[in-house]
């Protein structure tokens, strides 16, 4: 499977890959840098806002525009970053700390979760319903990264990295309620960070530090490896029309510039086409 480098981006933090089925782009964040992208795969035009403050992930909004998860709290926006309006100031416990990965379900609701670089169990993982209420559904975390679901909904998957691997919860998508946490996925070359779950209920896990993005079934076991020329591999999403491409992002943060020099397409966005498609992507319904 050969990755192509689809925008070289030199992103310091490339993250939060989404599909955005309506404009028929991706959109990302650089979360250092503050800002929010939308790459336009017909052209390969890409554009961006600053949100005025680092920024963890991008979700679309059902009734138009955007949701994102900051440094500070939970803020919508028009497509253009204009508009902003803050629903909820969310911080982490010691503070400094920011939003880090987050995904909207396909019912409606809009999970992300926080960090604090450096300092372990500083985070937490929240739940904002289509009402606009916020819920903390995990504490103690310490860097909240990937998550989605399987096919059928049951089950949510999850990554804390300092934890070095994936887990999985029961979930209702009645209710949005998580319970029975278990370990799914030991990962053994670098760090778990984002992850998608494509249609026929597979993980695909980006791996930090791990030069790849890799497969596993629903019950834990590697079926592929997608090498990446990056080290840093920080998520990865399936868009297009047909949601066949797997989209990959990658950072350049914490290297030094000899180490860069060995791997010039770090921060690049990356594509592949791993022969199954993804899910539909959700919305938050709020
Ligand atoms: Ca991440």
């Amino acid at each position: 499977m050969i990755v192509d480098v689809v925008l070289a981006a030199r992103a310091r933090l490339g993250e939060g890959p989404l599909w955005d089925r309506r404009a028929a782009v991706l959109r990302w964040v650089d979360i250092k840098r503050g800002e929010v992208h939308r790459f336009d795969p017909a052209t390969g035009e890409d554009t961006s806002f600053e949100a005025g403050e680092q920024v963890g992930t991008v979700a679309v909004r059902r009734s138009g525009g955007l949701v994102l998860a900051t440094e500070t709290g939970i803020v919508t926006c028009a497509e253009d970053g204009s508009d902003r309006e803050r629903l909820h100031e969310v911080a982490t416990n010691p503070p400094g700390g920011r939003f880090n990965d987050g995904k909207a379900d396909p019912w409606g609701r809009f999970w992300a979760g926080t960090m604090v670089e450096g300092t372990d169990g500083a985070g937490a993982f929240y739940r904002l319903d289509p009402d606009g209420d916020l819920y903390t559904m995990l504490t103690g975390v310490s860097v909240s990264n990937g998550l989605g679901w399987s096919p059928d909904g049951t089950t949510m998957y999850y990554v804390d990295t300092r934890t070095g691997g994936v887990d999985a919860f029961d979930h209702d998508p009645a209710t949005g309620d998580i319970s029975g946490r278990r370990r799914v996925v030991e990962i053994d070359r670098g760090w778990p960070d984002g992850l998608t779950v494509d249609a026929e209920g597979n993980l695909w896990v980006a791996l930090w530090d791990g030069w790849a993005v890799r497969r596993y079934t629903p019950d834990g076991r590697l079926t592929e490896t997608v090498e990446v020329p990056a080290q840093r591999v920080t998520s990865c999403a399936f868009g297009g029309a047909d949601l066949s491409t797997l989209y990959i992002t990658t950072a350049r943060t914490g290297l030094a510039e000899e180490v860069l020099a060995r791997q010039p397409e770090a921060g690049s966005l990356f594509a592949v086409s791993p022969g199954v498609p993804g899910q539909a992507p959700g919305e938050w319904a709020g």
